[in-house]
C-alpha cells in the first residue's frame, strides 16, 4: 500500500511519519494525579501492545504526577493540555515525550515562545489537535460551521505560529465525531502538507459504533495512504482501543501483531461448540505476538481448505475436528481436547 510521504518526527524512542510503521496509541482514563492507577493502566496498555500513551493534564496536581508516571512508563508519554502554558512547561520538566497543545489557545506570544523553547530544548514534538467540537468562533462564523475547510484552516493557523518560531516537530489531528467530515478534513490537509498525521474519529461511542466508525473512517484514510499514527476512541477500557487499532492495521496489511485467527461464523452444519473453542484459544493466545495464522472452522465444507492454508487449523466434525498443520492432516481430536492441543502445537511451532 502506497503511503503519503510525510516528514519524520521522533517521539521518545519511536518515530512517526516518513514511512515508519503506523503506531497505535491510546489515552489513559484514570485521574492522572492518581499516579498509581495511571501507571497500572499504562502497564496494561503496554502489555496490549500500545506504543504511545497520552494522559490528560487538567491541573497542577496532574502535572506533578507526571514525573513518576514518565519514570515508570516504557512507552512515550504525551501530556494533553488545554490553554495553560504553565502546565505545558511543568509537563516538559517532568519528562514527557510529547505535548498535545494548540499554540493558538495558549495566549500571549511570550507564553507560546516559552513553551516552544522548552519543547525544542528537549526535542519534544507538539501535536496540534483540531477538534470540530471546539473550533475557533471566527472560523465557525467564516465557514458557517465546523466544516472540513474550517478545521484545516484552524490547523494551519496553529502550525503557522509554531513554524514562525522555527519549530517543525509537529503532528496534526483533525477530528470530528462523524466519519465523513473527518475523512474530508484529513484528506484536504494531506493534499497540502507533509506534516505527519495522527488519525482518529473522536467521541466515536461505545464498543460497536466506535469500532465501526473507526474501522471505516481510519480504514478509508489508511487505504489512501493517509495517516502515521492512530488512536481508536471508545467509551471503554482503553486496552480495547489498542486491540481495535491493531486489528484495523492488520486487516489492511499495514502491521502484524499477535496471532491471526480466522474462524467461520458457524451455521447449521457445525457440530461442535466452535464459539467456546475460539474464545478459549483467544484467551490463551492473547499476549502472544508471533506471525502465525490459525484457522478454526465449523465443518468440512470450507474447513479443510482454510485449515490447510493456515499454519495450523481445525476443520470441525461431529464433536471433534481434524487437525491440520502446514497443509497436512495430523489427527482427529475430540472437542474437549481442541484448545489444549491447538495451544500446545502452536507453542511448539513457535519454539522450533
Ligand atoms: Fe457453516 Fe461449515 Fe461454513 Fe462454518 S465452515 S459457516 S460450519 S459451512
Amino acid at each position: 500500500m502506497d503511503r503519503n510521504k510525510t516528514r519524520k518526527i521522533k517521539l521518545g524512542n519511536i518515530y512517526i511519519g516518513g514511512g515508519e510503521p503506523i503506531s497505535v496509541q491510546s489515552m489513559t482514563n484514570t485521574k492522572t494525579e492518581d499516579y498509581e492507577s495511571t501507571i497500572n493502566q499504562i502497564k496494561r496498555l503496554e502489555n496490549a501492545g500500545c506504543e504511545i500513551v497520552r494522559v490528560a493534564v487538567p491541573g497542577e496536581e496532574a502535572g506533578m504526577a507526571l514525573e513518576k508516571i514518565c519514570a515508570k512508563a516504557k512507552i512515550p508519554v504525551i501530556a494533553d493540555i488545554h490553554f495553560d502554558y504553565k502546565l505545558a512547561l511543568l509537563s516538559l520538566e517532568s519528562g514527557v515525550s510529547g505535548l498535545r497543545i494548540n499554540p493558538g489557545n495558549i495566549g500571549a506570544k511570550w507564553k507560546v515562545e516559552e513553551v516552544v523553547r522548552a519543547a525544542k530544548n528537549r526535542s519534544v514534538p507538539i501535536r496540534i489537535g483540531v477538534n470540530a467540537g471546539s473550533l475557533e468562533k471566527e472560523l465557525m462564523k467564516k465557514y458557517g460551521g465546523a466544516v472540513p475547510e474550517a478545521m484545516v484552516e484552524s490547523a494551519e493557523s496553529h502550525i503557522r505560529i509554531l513554524e514562525d518560531l522555527d519549530f517543525h516537530d509537529i503532528k496534526v489531528s483533525l477530528k470530528a465525531s462523524d466519519v465523513d467530515r473527518t475523512i474530508k478534513a484529513y484528506s484536504l490537509f494531506a493534499e497540502k502538507s507533509d506534516i505527519p498525521l495522527h488519525l482518529g474519529i473522536t467521541e466515536a461511542g461505545g464498543l460497536y459504533p466506535g469500532i465501526v466508525k473507526s474501522s471505516i473512517g481510519l480504514g478509508l484514510m489508511l487505504s489512501k495512504g493517509i495517516g502515521d499514527t492512530i488512536r481508536v476512541s471508545l467509551s471503554r477500557d482503553p486496552v480495547e482501543e489498542v486491540r481495535v487499532g491493531f486489528e484495523i492495521l492488520k486487516a489492511l496489511g499495514l502491521r502484524q501483531k499477535g496471532i491471526d485467527i480466522i474462524s467461520c461464523p458457524t451455521c447449521g452444519r457445525c457440530r461442535f461448540d466452535l464459539f467456546k473453542v475460539l474464545e478459549d484459544v483467544e484467551k490463551e493466545l492473547i499476549n502472544i505476538d508471533y506471525p502465525l495464522k490459525v484457522a478454526i472452522m465449523g465443518c468440512t465444507v470450507n474447513g479443510p481448505g482454510e485449515a490447510r492454508e493456515a499454519d495450523i487449523g481445525i476443520a470441525g466434525g461431529d464433536m471433534e475436528g481434524i487437525l491440520f498443520k502446514k497443509g497436512k492432516v495430523i489427527k482427529k481430536i475430540p472437542q474437549d481436547k481442541m484448545v489444549e492441543t491447538l495451544v500446545s502445537e502452536i507453542k511448539e511451532m513457535m519454539s522450533s
